[in-house]
């Protein structure tokens, strides 16, 4: 008795630590998958699931309470459902446990069900369902091998979505061919612009909440978003900080809408990258799947080339070199720049070969390099920031890190 008192406890301040339900914690915290009476448990397989996601590189968001009688995990743009296969109860609201024995036998087997991208939809231009709908994947797997099968449905969708689309719009700014869904309009006046232009010193009167909605709206409804956007996405996140879903969800109340941002708005490092196909993708991503969180992009880029940054100082010091002869203490780029907007040169170079390796009829997208005027931005969101520093080291970041990673050949 006092044991279970322990236990009970235990189980409390891990539900209270974590935001889960008092069951949701209990039934992972001790017990097996399956037990010797046969029962399995839909919340360890989550767990187990997390885990093996985690490790593959995917951002993970878990939803603590259940949905639909399953537990609920958010996997960059993919959603799990961990549930039973067994009749829901006649009686309930849907937010029952699948693990409550109340209102399931725990002996029925589970299910693990995918979708993607966050809302699932009938499109009338393609005439079929975009995405990934409802793909089931049997739960008795290894983790890692149903994590894998995730990756593999999501990157097929991916593709089939992205070779699809039409291009039925253009980029106001460079005139380029896109699909409609892949522009964003991030300021006034309202100009619909690629990835590439979304910062072009051509657009006036910034709109970091117009443009941040575009997006999140965007890769919520569609697997066929430019793979740019990384780079911009990553760009207002490492100007605002930690306080940018705050920021976002007041500037969306006052512009009137009721849509909250993403979690992964929090920071640079949670934020989903899609990466090159296999058969194009640099070797410093080679473990990696058809996308990933920044964090894990960026680890992966600086294990394989841990000289990044040097290798940026010095593409700088030449470039000075070159223009005025000497360096100037004026024209460093300090350290801790250089650390806050690394995540932001390693998404765009990443996000950009990607676009590039998806989209081969396409004019390249290094025109980028024309259009990184963020000052309008920074009044905005970071308005202490001295922003010639960090235009200097997006500009001179995306040249080092895209040689790094897709190295010139040698021509002799
Ligand atoms: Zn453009």
């Amino acid at each position: 008795m006092t044991r279970d008192h322990f236990r009970k406890k235990a189980v409390r301040a891990h539900a209270a630590g974590t935001g889960r339900t008092f069951l949701d914690a209990a039934t992972s915290l001790s017990l097996p998958v399956s037990g010797d009476d046969g029962t399995v448990l839909a919340a360890r397989l989550r767990d187990d699931l997390v885990t093996a996601l985690d490790a593959a590189g995917w951002p993970v968001v878990i939803e603590h309470h259940p949905q639909f009688h399953a537990l609920l995990v958010y996997a960059g743009p993919a959603s799990i459902h961990v549930r039973r296969d067994a009749k829901p109860p006649s009686i309930g609201t849907g937010d029952e446990h699948p693990d409550d024995p109340a209102f399931f036998d725990l002996t029925a087997p589970l299910m693990v069900t995918v979708w993607a991208p966050l809302i699932v939809e009938y499109s009338d231009a393609l005439d079929r369902v975009v995405g990934v709908d409802a793909h089931e994947i049997a739960a008795t797997l290894p983790p890692e091998v149903i994590v894998a099968e995730i990756d593999r449905v999501v990157g097929q969708a991916r593709r089939r979505e992205v070779a699809g689309t039409p291009l039925d719009a253009t980029c106001g700014i460079c005139g380029d061919d896109w699909a409609g869904i892949g522009l964003a309009q991030p300021a006034r006046p309202r100009v619909a612009v690629c990835p590439c232009c979304a910062f072009d010193g051509d657009l006036l009167g910034a709109e970091p909440g117009k443009l941040a909605f575009d997006l999140d709206q965007a890769s919520s409804q569609n697997l066929a978003v430019p793979a740019g956007w990384a780079g911009v996405e990553a760009v207002l996140r490492c100007l605002a900080g930690p306080g940018l879903p705050a920021w976002l969800e007041e500037d969306w109340r006052r512009a009137g809408t009721v849509y909250r941002p993403r979690e992964s708005w929090g920071g640079a490092d949670r934020m989903w990258v899609w990466l090159p196909p296999v058969a194009r993708r640099p070797a410093a991503l080679a473990g990696l799947g058809c996308g990933a969180s920044l964090a894990r992009v960026v680890a992966a880029v600086d294990q394989a080339h841990p000289d990044g940054r040097e290798r940026f100082h010095a593409h700088l010091a030449q470039e000075l070199e070159i223009e005025v002869g000497e360096t100037g203490e004026e024209d460093q780029v300090p350290a801790e720049v250089v650390e806050r907007f690394w995540p932001a040169v390693v998404a765009y170079t990443v996000g950009l070969l990607t676009q590039q390796a998806e989209r081969p009829g396409q004019r390249s997208p290094w025109h980028v390099l024309e259009s990184l005027e963020l000052s309008e931005w920074a009044e905005i969101l970071a308005p202490n920031l001295d922003v010639y520093p960090a235009e200097t080291l997006l500009h001179g970041g995306i040249i080092t890190v895209r040689e790094l990673l897709v190295p010139i050949p040698s021509r002799n």
